[in-house]
């Protein structure tokens, strides 16, 4: 979506995966295959291309390090760093001054029976590194045996954070240019089913305050991170209206999908606007929008999805449906309530 949306704007977008037939692949002017930590198909990538971005932040810090030093990478290494470990991403916001759940960091069976009893239980057990939709992550109920959930981790470090009883889950995505200037998209209201987002509605239906301070929580963060590309970060909104930020992603977001049929710049657009160094599009909403992404053998549905006028269906060009995979998604807009 994002190389669709560089075409657009006249880029010819080289991309760089590890498998061959990647979606993007199908889409792009040019294509290199190769390992992540293969130091010269590497090199003869930056010398190919004149900005690089990434829509996966979990590059080897080596390689993130041996493009930076020969080409434009943006967003920077710095921002990499903060955004691929839930401890330093934690510390680092409660440091800005932004709320998190309550949390410990985890080197070992002792420290996990300490951290449980500091932050109580229920409690969330979580890798440190490398887990998303839920993967890497184990509730610490009051019976669970501690040692065996230490063990089933097979981690060296993790993360306990206190068990958030949420009222509901948004997030907000703010796009900043090299020049500083700020751009953020409404927030949205984001429910999962399995750990992975199932429906996102924009506008979340939350109060004004509520969206003021959702907003600017994004914004200060991508300031302090002096990020250039996209933001995205995931929010809890508590029972008593406290806004506790559980995740960061320096990319393109899920729950952004939504924006390329319902605001006059998309998330994709406004991505390439950014790390290219354009001047930003407005992110307005021109539309209400319902986001339901099609995981597994749901994009099998497409005919039935098309035969609704209304549904406006993005099907990613996967090979495999396997269940849980994300293989697409609809939106449904209409006019601003
Ligand atoms: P994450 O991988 O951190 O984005 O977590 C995936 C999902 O698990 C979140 O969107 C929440 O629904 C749930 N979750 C994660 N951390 C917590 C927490 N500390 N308290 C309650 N629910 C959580």
């Amino acid at each position: 979506m994002t190389a669709l949306a560089a075409a657009r704007l006249g880029y010819r977008c080289h991309v760089y995966c590890q498998q061959p037939d990647s979606p993007t692949e199908q889409v792009a002017a040019a294509a290199t295959v190769a390992p992540f930590d293969d130091l010269d198909a590497l090199a003869r990538f930056a010398a190919a291309v004149d900005v690089v971005t990434f829509e996966f932040e979990n590059v080897p810090a080596e390689s993130a390090r041996h493009l930076a030093e020969r080409v434009c990478l943006r967003p920077g290494w710095n921002c990499l760093r903060l955004c691929r470990h839930r401890v330093v991403e934690k510390r680092f916001l409660n440091d800005i001054g932004v709320a998190t759940a309550p949390f410990r960091a985890v080197n070992g069976a002792d420290d996990l029976a300490r951290a449980a009893a500091d932050l109580g239980r229920p409690a969330v057990l979580k890798t440190c590194t490398l887990g998303y939709d839920g993967k890497g992550q184990a509730r610490i109920g009051p019976e669970t045996d501690l040692a065996a959930a230490w063990t089933a981790l097979d981690r060296d470090e993790a993360i306990l954070e206190a068990f958030v009883d949420f009222e509901r889950e948004v997030s907000v995505i703010v796009a900043r240019g090299p020049d500083g200037a700020t751009a953020p998209y409404d927030p949205v209201e984001n429910m999962h089913e399995n750990h992975v987002l199932a429906r996102t509605l924009a506008p979340a239906p939350v109060a004004p305050d509520l969206v003021r301070a959702a907003t600017e929580t994004a914004r200060h963060i991508a300031q302090e991170m002096d990020l250039v590309g996209l933001l995205a970060v995931e929010m809890f909104v508590t029972r008593d209206g406290r806004l506790l930020v559980n995740e960061l992603a320096p990319r393109p977001h899920n729950s952004g999908h939504w924006t390329l049929d319902a605001c006059v710049t998309s998330q994709f657009e406004q991505f390439v606007r950014a790390v290219c160094g354009l001047p930003l599009g407005r992110p307005d909403r021109h539309s209400d929008a319902e986001m339901q992404n099609l995981l597994g053998d749901a994009a099998e549905d497409w005919a039935a999805i098309l035969a609704d006028p209304d549904a406006k269906l993005h099907l990613y060009g996967k090979g495999d449906a396997r269940p849980g995979r994300k293989m697409g998604h609809v939106t449904w807009i209409r006019p601003r309530a």
